[in-house]
């Protein structure tokens, strides 16, 4: 955790934004704040972001519903923030993929104890998972981005390898063209989703013998299959 760490805030209330900012600048962590579900999103996606402290109770767009799409494309740990009293169900929670929660009125130590703590787990898991992805003859190696078919390497574009990376980091999840083009080019640029049809083809030519590996679930969009 040497560089500092970017917490996401999506929360409402004034007053709890103030509370955790001053707790988290004691901590050097850079804040980053949504006020309500639909900036929280669009901060999530153009912002990267180490941790997402997330409330419920959000207008626009509810925690439940954000936690829900952030994790259709991140293993970002979020901690959930709910009111005393508020309906909360925290095997919900969980079951949508948050890592913690809170309930309110907390202290900024106890928040900043569990995104310590959480940020230490994720950060476990990441060195962990700087090694290669092997699948079947397919390796991809992470770190200087090559990628190797029958141990022969084929050169593939940024764009094409960063589809083939988030594929197989992902595999046997179906992802909509829509949801790959915001996580391989970005929201920013925003581009036809057929473009994703193109990369994904010249992808498959590439990749030769191992192009079933990418499957098209027609009507929905593109998987990555793990041999058997
Ligand atoms: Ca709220």
């Amino acid at each position: 955790m040497e560089n500092s760490v970017r917490v996401l805030l999506i929360e409402d209330e004034e007053k709890m934004r103030e509370l955790i900012k001053i707790a988290f600048r004691k901590e050097n962590f850079i804040l980053i704040e949504a006020v309500d579900g639909r900036q929280g999103l669009n901060l999530f996606k153009t912002n990267e972001a180490d941790i997402v402290i997330l409330d419920i109770m959000l207008p626009e767009i509810d925690g439940w519903t954000v936690c829900r799409e952030i994790r259709r494309t991140s293993n970002i740990p979020i901690i959930l923030l709910t009111a005393r009293g508020e309906e909360f169900d925290k095997l919900f929670g969980f079951e949508l993929g948050a890592d913690d929660y809170l309930v309110k009125p907390f202290s900024p130590k106890e928040l900043t104890a569990r995104v310590k703590a959480l940020l230490r787990r994720s950060e476990v898991k990441s060195s962990e998972a700087v090694t290669n992805l092997e699948f079947g003859d397919i390796v991809i190696d992470k770190l200087s981005r090559e990628v190797t078919v029958n141990k022969q390497r084929i050169n593939l574009t940024n764009k094409e390898y960063e589809l083939l990376h988030f594929l197989a980091s992902n595999p046997k999840i179906v992802f909509t063209r829509e949801q790959l083009i915001l996580k391989v080019w970005g929201y920013e640029q925003y581009s036809d989703p057929r473009t994703v049809d193109t990369h994904i083809k010249k992808l498959r030519d590439k990749l030769g013998d191992c192009s079933s590996y990418i499957s098209t679930i027609w009507g929905v969009g593109y998987k990555f299959e793990v041999p058997k």
